[in-house]
């Protein structure tokens, strides 16, 4: 797959891309990512990239000329879509990852300062995504959001295939709990079933655990997820324990 990035700020993706998994997808050729500086495509002596909004107000806005000329380039003969970073776009989650990682090549356009000039919207960018409801200072952070998030989720990129199907949101789900050795420290138990090598049962106990912590942290995913029937059957052992806890708790009160 290959991302291109336009930016105002170049030097910000150096570390996030050549570090870990990234560089090594990148150096392994499972993804491309080259990072232009928007600066380039500014004609003039200054290279002036942005000016005050017509209208009055704050801030400084990023030149039509400049973003349409960066965007015409750096996409060619290409049909790549063009996708601008802005908390007014679609939220960016796991699923909309998934559907991105299908495609062969996305250009992600940063914004800076107060915003882009609106024609560029309307007539360069073909969607938009946001990271969430806040408003950072740039459409780097993002940027890089979402190519670390896509690109784990391409074939080869995780040391083993399965790494990255039960992860938090993949099939419904957060995570279930994870350990490493030691097998005890300082009293605290790794859960037994762990140590059983028994796979049907670890598979059971994490899918339990997973359950668990969706319903406590996440219940709207769980309402939005085509239960199995052991899905099903594991929901309503919680349930059923969590009742019998709280018949334990005010027998104890009582
Ligand atoms: N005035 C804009 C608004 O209220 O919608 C916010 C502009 S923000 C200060 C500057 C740039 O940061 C935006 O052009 C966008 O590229 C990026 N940005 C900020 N917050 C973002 C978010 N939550 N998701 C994606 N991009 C964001």
């Amino acid at each position: 797959m290959r991302f291109d990035i336009l930016t105002l700020f170049p030097e910000m993706f150096a570390g996030p891309l050549s570090t870990s998994i990234l560089g090594k997808a990148r150096e392994s050729g499972l993804v491309t990512v080259d990072v232009w500086n928007i600066r380039d495509y500014a004609l003039d002596k200054h290279r002036i990239v942005d000016d005050t909004p017509y209208g009055g107000g704050a801030g400084m806005v990023l030149k039509v000329d400049v973003l349409a000329r960066a965007v015409e380039s750096v996409r060619g003969t290409s049909n790549a879509p063009v996708v601008y970073l802005s908390p007014q776009g679609r939220m960016f989650s796991q699923s909309v990852a998934a559907e991105l990682a299908a495609l062969p090549h996305l250009i992600l356009l940063s914004g800076h300062y107060e915003e882009i000039d609106e024609r560029v919207r309307q007539h360069w960018v073909d969607w938009e995504l946001s990271i969430g409801d806040y408003v950072l200072t740039g459409g780097e952070l993002p940027a890089m959001v979402v190519v670390d998030a896509v690109t784990r989720l391409l074939p080869g990129v995780l040391g083993h295939e399965d790494s990255s199907k039960e992860d938090s949101f993949q099939a419904g789900l957060l995570d279930y709990p994870h350990y490493t050795r030691p097998a005890e420290f300082r009293g605290m138990k790794v859960p037994e079933v762990l140590l059983s090598g028994h796979h049907g049962k670890i598979a059971r106990y994490r899918l339990k655990e997973a359950l668990r912590r969706t319903l406590l942290r996440r219940p709207d995913l769980l309402q939005r997820k085509d239960l199995s029937t052991e899905e099903r059957q594991l929901l309503q052992e919680l349930t059923d324990e969590a009742s019998a806890e709280g018949r334990v708790n005010t027998d104890e009160s009582d």
